[in-house]
């Protein structure tokens, strides 16, 4: 329903909030879309940006 929650995006190594001028690139998987951000601390952190529900069905597995 376009309902979005505000996930909080920190870097994995100093936990300090990602800002978007830290954003570097997005890219889409079977899962979702993920966005990759840089911190100035040098490590990377890849967020889920949106996931792709289309197909999730509990029993998936095969
Ligand atoms: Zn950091």
């Amino acid at each position: 329903m376009g309902m979005l929650e505000t996930i909080a995006r920190v870097c994995d190594r100093c936990h300090r909030p990602l800002e978007d001028d830290q954003f570097r690139l997005s890219m889409t998987t079977a899962a979702g879309t993920r966005g990759v951000y840089e911190c100035p601390c040098g490590a990377v952190t890849v967020t889920v940006i949106a996931d792709e529900r289309t197909s999730n069905s509990p029993r998936e597995r095969q």
